[in-house]
């Protein structure tokens, strides 16, 4: 007989495990104990998927989360890698995707499934979608393949491609730019691009270290360039994603903010307000002439991946932002 599978479960909080407060708001419960018992009791049968251990990393509301709680789970999968065939994370649906693209990015060698999961309805509720996100979540975590991955609903959706597309309903993140990775419906099918997992024994290597101090902001009607000279001025600020309109258009007049950025050092890297939008900056004059002043394109990526790369790239990669895009 096959040994039993092991999975470590690296806990975050979340709505999986938050309660009703008086005033009607959801909140982690304030005991860590009471929390880990509700993720137990969203489905007492667990261990007949996989032995499982839960490792403390923060009990938020991942509205909350920073890259220091980044941080701590690369370290616990590092120290844990060998010790289990995956890992599932139940984390909040809020910051789910910004936290799976910061793990797709500072792990190099993962050949093991890495799953987060989380839920929309607290798992105490009857109607709560927890039970399910938390059992496919399991079964994808012992599964011969390899990644970070999003399980939830019925989409197993690649770490570095996926975005939070809906706050109530059950499916409620989508990937972008790229088909999902696979699909939960009788059985668990996979597309096979997907990797599969690596021959023990192997080893991963982990980069912790994000900047957080990067400065996002949308594009409206009437904006002008001089919205934006109060960020070349400001040292803290080591990074800019701009999300243009349609195909990464940005009104004209901002080329000398481009260009003084760029003679600043300063990063800035656009991409488009369109959820699935790609960026095709060179086919209207006015992305072109962004792209030409030293804008950064940011291509197919979401905005979760885009911000996470900067933040990663500039701890590790100053220099090469660009290429790394
Ligand atoms: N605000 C919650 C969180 O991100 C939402 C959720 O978990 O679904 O922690």
């Amino acid at each position: 007989m096959e040994d039993k599978k092991k999975v470590l479960v690296l806990f975050c909080g979340g709505t999986i495990v938050m309660e009703e407060k008086q005033n009607g708001s959801l909140a982690v419960p304030e005991s860590l104990d009471s929390a880990i018992s509700i993720l137990k009791n969203v489905e007492p049968r667990l261990d007949s998927i996989a032995d499982y251990d839960i490792e403390f990393i923060a009990n938020i509301d991942s509205t909350n989360i920073t890259p220091s709680d980044w941080d701590k789970i690369l370290y616990q999968i590092k120290e844990n890698y060998q010790n289990y065939d995956g890992f599932v994370i139940t984390h909040g649906t809020d910051t789910m995707a910004y936290t799976a693209s910061a793990l797709s990015l500072a792990i190099k060698g993962l050949g093991k499934p890495v799953v987060l999961t989380g839920s929309q309805i607290p798992g105490e509720k009857i109607e709560s979608d927890a039970r399910r996100n938390l059992v496919n979540a399991f079964r994808v975590a012992i599964m011969d393949i390899s990644g970070v991955f999003i399980v939830f609903d019925e989409r197993i959706i690649l770490g570095s491609r996926a975005s939070k597309a809906s706050e109530s309903k059950l499916d409620a993140f989508q990937s972008i730019n790229c088909e999902d990775a696979g699909e939960i419906s009788i059985e668990i099918k996979i597309k096979d691009w997907v990797k599969t997992r690596a021959q023990e024994p192997h080893k991963i290597e982990i980069r912790p270290g994000f900047e957080s101090n990067i400065f996002v902001y949308t594009l409206s009607p009437g904006c002008a360039p001089q919205d934006l000279e109060f960020l070349l001025n400001n040292q803290e600020i080591k990074g800019i994603v701009i999300r243009a309109y349609g195909t990464g258009n940005i009104p004209y007049g901002f080329e000398t903010f481009f260009r003084k950025a760029r003679e600043r050092n300063l990063p800035v890297i656009v991409t488009s307000q369109c959820l699935h939008g790609k960026t095709l900056m060179h086919l209207y004059e006015v992305g072109r002439k962004a792209l030409q002043s030293g804008a950064i394109e940011g291509h197919e990526e979401s905005l979760e991946t885009l911000c996470v790369k900067l933040m990663w790239g500039l701890r590790h990669f100053p220099d090469q932002i660009e290429s790394l895009i």
